[in-house]
C-alpha cells in the first residue's frame, strides 16, 4: 500500500517551506521583477482560486501563449495542481497550426504575453477559437486588442485568497500538454500526467540527469512552450534553487547580463542560443565566472561549442537528447568516472554524443531488418524508447499512434549508433523534417505549397546543414518548361512568406531537371542531401530578422 500518488504539489510546498527566500527572478518589459518561493506559492494559490472563479473545472485545458517569466511559472503549478491541464502553445508556429491546436485541445482559457497579443489576434480570428472563453494578458493592464473577453493577469488573480485547498490528485491525472510538429501532417498533442512530470523531475534531479542543487541559480533559456522548458521549472523548484527567467525573446546581451548580475550557475537551451552568446562574448566584456554548466539539446551540439565553453569559460556543456514525447529528457552526456583521466580530445568525442540513457528509461536500436543492432558504435538503426515519462499515445490521433508506437515502445524517428560504453549518437533522422534554431519546419508543407504553384512541375525541400541554425531549408524545383527561373523563384518565395512565418522560407531555390527518385518512385532526398552536404548553399544566408526567436 502506498500513500499519496506521485504529483507536483509537494515540490512547491517544500520549496515554500524550506526556501521561502530563494528567489524567482524575471526579466519583463517592466524591468526585473523578483520574489521568493513563499510568494510564488501564494500567487499560485491565488491563480488556482481565480481559475475556480472563472469556472475552470478538473480536466479542463488552460492554454498559455507566453515566453519565460514568473507569471508563466505560476501557471506551471497553479493549473495542474488544481486538477486542470496546462497546455503550452508555441507562438512561433504558423497561424493555421495554432488554430488546429487550440481547436483540438478545446482550450477554455488562454494566457497571453503582451508582446504576443498581436500575433495571437491573427490566429484567434477564427472559429477554431470557439472554446476559448477568456483571454488573460500576462501584465498589470490590458493593451488595446481585439481579443475578447480579455482581462489582465494581476486583476485576474489580485483579489483571490493566498491559500487553496489543493485536491488530492491521482498520478494519472493529465497535468500538461504540448504539441509536436515534428513529423508530417498536423501537430500531434502529447499529454503529460502528474506522474510523468513527477518521474521526469526526480530523474532530472539525479547526478545522471541535471543534478540540481539548492545552491544553484538556474536560468532556462529554452522557451517554456518547449516541453515545459525541458522540465526545468519543476526540477529547479524541487531543488529549491533560485530561478531566473529571461523574458520575451532574449538577446545574447540580455543573457550575458542576467548571468553576470544574478550569478547564474546553470542554464539550458538549443545550440543556436549558445553560438549567439559566444559571438557576443568575443566582442563584449561580461563576467561569466558564476556559470558552471549548460545543458544543450533540441539539435546536435557541435563539438566546437562544447570545447569553446570548456576552454574559454570553464563551463561544462551537458549535451542532452529528448523529444516532446519523452517529457523531454531521454539521454544526457555525462562522462563515466573511468574517463576522468582520458585525454581532452577523447572526452570531447564522448561529450559530443547525445549521451547515456537517463535512469528509469529503457531503449533499443532497431536496424532495417527489424533486429536490434549491437552496441559497437558502428551499426545503426532507429532508436525506440520506453519508460514512465514516455508518452504511450497521441491525443485524439489514432492513425499516428499506429505509426509511431510498437507496444510500449515509442519509435523516435532518430537514427543512432550506440558505442560499447552505452553512449548514444544521433547520425540521421528517419522523419522528414527540418529543425532550424530549435524550431521545426515541415518540409512536406513547404513541398505542398511549392507543388501548388502553376509553374512548378516537381519540387522537394531538404534540410541543409547550417553553422548557426543547425539546418536551413533549401527548395529543389523542376520548373515547367519555358518558365523564367528568376521570376519563378521570386514568386515562390513571396508565396511562402505570405502563408508561413518568414523563417520558414527556403534560403535557396535550386532549379534542377529532375528530382532523384528511389526504386519505388519516391523522392530520394538522401541523394540531394549528400550532394548538398556542405554549408556553401546557405552559409550566412538567413537574414537576422528571419530568426525563429524574432518572429
Ligand atoms: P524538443 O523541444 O526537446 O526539441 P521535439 O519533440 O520538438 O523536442 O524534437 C525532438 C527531436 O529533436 C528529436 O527526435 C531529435 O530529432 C531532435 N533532437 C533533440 N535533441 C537533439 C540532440 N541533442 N541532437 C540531435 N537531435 C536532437
Amino acid at each position: 500500500m502506498v500513500g499519496a500518488d506521485q504529483t507536483l504539489r509537494p515540490f512547491l510546498w517544500r520549496a515554500a517551506k524550506l526556501h521561502p527566500d530563494s528567489e524567482i527572478v524575471s526579466r519583463t518589459a517592466r524591468g526585473i521583477e523578483r520574489y521568493g518561493y513563499d510568494e510564488y506559492d501564494d500567487r499560485t494559490a491565488q491563480l488556482a482560486n481565480a481559475l475556480d472563479a472563472a469556472g475552470v473545472e478538473s480536466g479542463d485545458r488552460v492554454a498559455t501563449f507566453c515566453w519565460n517569466h514568473h507569471r508563466h511559472a505560476e501557471t506551471y503549478f497553479g493549473v495542474p495542481n488544481s486538477g486542470a491541464q496546462l497546455h503550452t502553445i508555441n507562438p512561433l508556429l504558423p497561424d493555421h497550426h495554432i488554430q488546429y491546436i487550440v481547436e483540438n485541445a478545446e482550450d477554455r482559457l488562454l494566457f497571453v504575453d503582451p508582446s504576443l497579443v498581436e500575433k495571437l489576434e491573427g490566429a484567434a480570428d477564427s472559429e477554431a477559437f470557439e472554446s476559448v472563453e477568456q483571454f488573460v494578458v500576462m501584465d498589470e493592464a490590458v493593451p488595446d486588442t481585439s481579443l475578447d473577453p480579455v482581462t489582465d493577469y494581476e486583476s485576474f488573480v489580485g483579489d483571490q485568497p493566498t491559500d487553496y485547498d489543493w485536491p488530492s490528485l491521482s498520478g494519472d491525472t493529465p497535468a500538461g500538454m504540448c504539441y509536436t510538429s515534428g513529423t508530417t501532417g498536423k501537430p500531434k498533442g502529447v499529454e503529460y500526467t502528474q506522474q510523468m512530470l513527477w518521474g521526469h523531475t526526480m530523474a532530472t534531479l539525479t547526478p545522471q540527469g541535471l543534478a540540481f542543487e539548492e545552491s544553484d541559480v538556474i536560468m532556462p533559456v529554452v522557451p517554456m512552450f518547449h516541453v515545459n522548458a525541458w522540465g526545468i521549472p519543476y526540477s529547479a523548484t524541487a531543488a529549491g534553487a533560485k530561478q531566473v527567467y529571461p523574458g520575451p525573446a532574449p538577446e545574447p546581451a540580455d543573457l550575458a547580463s542576467l548571468i553576470e548580475e544574478e550569478g547564474v550557475t546553470f542554464t539550458a537551451g538549443v545550440p543556436t542560443v549558445w553560438l549567439g552568446l559566444l559571438e557576443y562574448l568575443a566582442e563584449n566584456d561580461a563576467d561569466m565566472s558564476s556559470l558552471e554548466r549548460i545543458v544543450i539539446g533540441g539539435s546536435a551540439a557541435p563539438e566546437s561549442l562544447i570545447r569553446e565553453f570548456d576552454e574559454e569559460y570553464d563551463v561544462e556543456v551537458l549535451h542532452a537528447w529528448g523529444m516532446t514525447e519523452t517529457a523531454p529528457i531521454g539521454t544526457v552526456s555525462h562522462l563515466k568516472s573511468k574517463m576522468d583521466d582520458w585525454s581532452k580530445e577523447d572526452q570531447y568525442e564522448k561529450r559530443g554524443k547525445q549521451g547515456l540513457i537517463a535512469p528509469g528509461l529503457e531503449f533499443k536500436v532497431v536496424g532495417d531488418d527489424g533486429e536490434e543492432v549491437p552496441w559497437n558504435g558502428e551499426d545503426f538503426g532507429e532508436m525506440y524508447i520506453k519508460g514512465p515519462w514516455v508518452t504511450q499515445s497521441y491525443f485524439k490521433r489514432p492513425e499516428a499512434n499506429e505509426q509511431d508506437f510498437e507496444g510500449e515502445w515509442l519509435k523516435t524517428g532518430d537514427v543512432v549508433t550506440v558505442d560499447s560504453d552505452g553512449y548514444v549518437k544521433i547520425i540521421d533522422r528517419a522523419k522528414d523534417v527540418i529543425k532550424s534554431g530549435g524550431e521545426w519546419i515541415s518540409s512536406v508543407e513547404l513541398e505542398n505549397a511549392l507543388m501548388a504553384h502553376d509553374e512548378v512541375a516537381e519540387a522537394t525541400v531538404v534540410g541543409v546543414p547550417h553553422e548557426r541554425w543547425q539546418e536551413r531549408p533549401v527548395a529543389f524545383v523542376v520548373p515547367v518548361e519555358g518558365t523564367d527561373e528568376d521570376a519563378l523563384k521570386e514568386s515562390i518565395l513571396a508565396q511562402i512568406r505570405e502563408e508561413y512565418p518568414r523563417w520558414w522560407a527556403p534560403d535557396e531555390v535550386v532549379f534542377i531537371e529532375e528530382v532523384p527518385k528511389t526504386a519505388t518512385g519516391k523522392f530520394d532526398k538522401k541523394v540531394l542531401r549528400e550532394q548538398y552536404d556542405d554549408e556553401s548553399l546557405v552559409a550566412g544566408s538567413v537574414p537576422e530578422e528571419a530568426a525563429p526567436d524574432e518572429e
